[in-house]
Formats: C-alpha cells, sequence, structure tokens
C-alpha cells in the first residue's frame, strides 16, 4: 500500500529539525575549530561588535590598555566607540562613551599632560626653540621616568570612556609644520617608537619664513606612519580666531581640513587652535565641522587633559616643563586594568 501523500507530510517537520539540529552542530564544530584564529571568526562579530562596560572590559582584558587603538574613526564621537587591542587585532570591541564633546568622570582620576612643542632646530631663535639634542634628552628623560607616550586617538578614547591607559601616559604634540619636524623629530620618534601630533597650517608649507616649514611631500611620508597624527591647526595661522567672522572662520577650520584631507588622503579628526584662542562660537564651528577633538594652550592654565572643560579644548603644557612633570603622570584609577 502506498503511503498517503499527506502521511509524508508529517515528517518534513522531522527532517527539517535533523537537518538544522545537523548543521548547527557542524557550524559549532566549524567555529570551535577555528576559535584560535581570529581572522575566521573576526567576520561573525565584525558587524556585531561586543558592547562592553569598562568594568568587564578592564576584567577580561588586563593587559591591552596600552595597545587600544580606533577601529572605526566614525565612532570616535558617538556614544559607543569601537576599539581594537593588540590581543585581539582584528576583532571589535565597544566601548560606552559620554556624551559628546563631555570627558568621562572616570578620565578625571588620570593625569595626562599633553607636551607641546614648536620648531625644533639646531640654533635656538627664541626662548621655546629647542635644539634636538634637547628633544633627544627629553625622550631619554621620558625613557628613565618610566613615561609612555601614547597617541591623541589612544587620548581621546580614554577621555571619553574612561578606558585604561598604559603607566604614566604622556602626549607629544608639536605645532605650526616646521622642517624640523621631519628632520629631526620624525626620525627621533621612530627610533623610540614614539606616537605625537603634528598640528599644521597650510599656508606656509614647503616656504621659508625666516624659518622653514615642511613640505607636502615630507608631510605625507610622517602621515602614512602609525606613529603619526596630524592635525590641522588653521589655514593662515591667525593669531586670535575669536576676533573673525564666521565667514572669515570658514577657510580656518573647515577648508583646512579639506585641504589637509586632499593632500594626505586620510580624515584630519582634530583641530588645534593657533596659540591657543577659542570660544562657544569658536568650539561650536569646529564640532559641526566634524572634528572629534581640538587642542588648547592657556599660559596662565596649563592643566592635564582629564582638568580640560570638554574634548573641544583639551589642555597642554609647554614642553619646558617636562622635568617637573615626569614625576606627576599618572594614569588614574584603572591603571591596574593596564599593567
Ligand atoms: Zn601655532
Amino acid at each position: 500500500m502506498q503511503p498517503k501523500p499527506n502521511s509524508l507530510l508529517k515528517f518534513i517537520p522531522l527532517i527539517g529539525g535533523i537537518i538544522v539540529i545537523g548543521s548547527s552542530l557542524f557550524a559549532l564544530n566549524f567555529y570551535s575549530k577555528n576559535e584560535n584564529n581570529i581572522n575566521s571568526s573576526s567576520a561573525v562579530i565584525k558587524n556585531n561588535p561586543l558592547p562592553l562596560s569598562l568594568e568587564k572590559f578592564c576584567q577580561e582584558y588586563q593587559t591591552i590598555g596600552k595597545n587600544l587603538q580606533v577601529w572605526n574613526q566614525e565612532t570616535l564621537s558617538q556614544n559607543k566607540i569601537l576599539v581594537k587591542t593588540q590581543t585581539y587585532p582584528n576583532l571589535p570591541f565597544s566601548l560606552e562613551a559620554v556624551t559628546f564633546p563631555q570627558i568621562s568622570q572616570k578620565a578625571k582620576t588620570a593625569k595626562v599632560p599633553i607636551a607641546m612643542y614648536h620648531d625644533i632646530l639646531p640654533k635656538k631663535e627664541v626662548f621655546f626653540d629647542v635644539t634636538p639634542e634637547e628633544l633627544e634628552s627629553q625622550f631619554q628623560l621620558i625613557k628613565s621616568q618610566g613615561l609612555t607616550p601614547i597617541s591623541l586617538d589612544q587620548l581621546v578614547i580614554h577621555l571619553r570612556t574612561g578606558s585604561p591607559l598604559p603607566k604614566k601616559p604622556i602626549l607629544l604634540s608639536f605645532d605650526d609644520g616646521y622642517a624640523g619636524h621631519y628632520e629631526y623629530v620624525f626620525p627621533l620618534l621612530k627610533k623610540y617608537k614614539y606616537p605625537a601630533v603634528f598640528s599644521v597650517y597650510t599656508k606656509n608649507m614647503g616656504i621659508n619664513t625666516g624659518r622653514s616649514h615642511i613640505t607636502w611631500e615630507q608631510l605625507k611620508t610622517m602621515a602614512a606612519d602609525s606613529l603619526v597624527t596630524i592635525a590641522a591647526h588653521s589655514k593662515t595661522h591667525p593669531p586670535d580666531l575669536t576676533k573673525l567672522s564666521d565667514e572669515e572662520l570658514i577657510p580656518e577650520i573647515i577648508e583646512s581640513k579639506q585641504i589637509l584631507e586632499k593632500e594626505l588622503g586620510e580624515s584630519i579628526r582634530y583641530f588645534t587652535y593657533p596659540t591657543g584662542k577659542n570660544d562657544a562660537r569658536i568650539r561650536k564651528l569646529v564640532q559641526e565641522s566634524g572634528y572629534v577633538a581640538a587642542l588648547a594652550m592657556d599660559d596662565n592654565n596649563e592643566i592635564f587633559a582629564g582638568e580640560s572643560e570638554n574634548l573641544l579644548a583639551i589642555a597642554r603644557f609647554g614642553q619646558s616643563r617636562l622635568n617637573e612633570l615626569v614625576n606627576k603622570t599618572s594614569a588614574g584609577e584603572f591603571n591596574s586594568c593596564s599593567l
């Protein structure tokens, strides 16, 4: 007797179930075989990054704080920042961030100085010039005192999320795009493996204004190195942006970013106020122009990065205070997470 067609139909869910279970077991087996192969499994997680609280992040990833990098620049100003670590370079982790441009309370326990340099040249002309020999002895001091230079990305991730930092963190910054930055600073950064940020205004590229300025070719070479971050520093370096009209600010804040992006072929995420001067109107325009943070300076109020009002006015110290700063630098309460 032939089975009735409808009696076959009732086996379909059972057959379907066997196929589902079988393929699940196969997939599980495949995944576990590949769990040590991050490249294979990263594709699974890539579009669905793990959201981690900072505490969980610290518990699970005790050793990665100092290697934290931006996974995706677009997330830097959002409420969840995607990061990667040296341990799992192909896996994004999602850290909870405070509302942009505020600074996380957790980051306020750290003491991260940003040292500000200008020209580096063999013969000093003004008091804040630094010779290559002096710069190297400062790098030696940083090394001997156990400080860890970090990148601006690393600092901004930390300021927004309170994420761990390496022991005694410091950020090195060089302003105004001088030829000495390529000739003397860049080789030293590579020698010591120190990251740094260079703030460049575009008007004087490659010319001599009594001081030699860096060329586009030299800047491109530097920008291509993972140790180097390039920040916009206006187009013409006006002494006080707050004195300019909205219209006059457009080339300084918006076009300077576009010019650097076009020449260097990378996104420019940071702005540095010429002579540090800024106010609420300038900061708003900087934010609206797509920058995720801005560096300031104020001779009368040199404070640690975490003490800054917000990400659009991050404070710096003149480099002449380095001797005093090396003893005060600290990664704050999450130091143990990064050791
Ligand atoms: Zn400047």
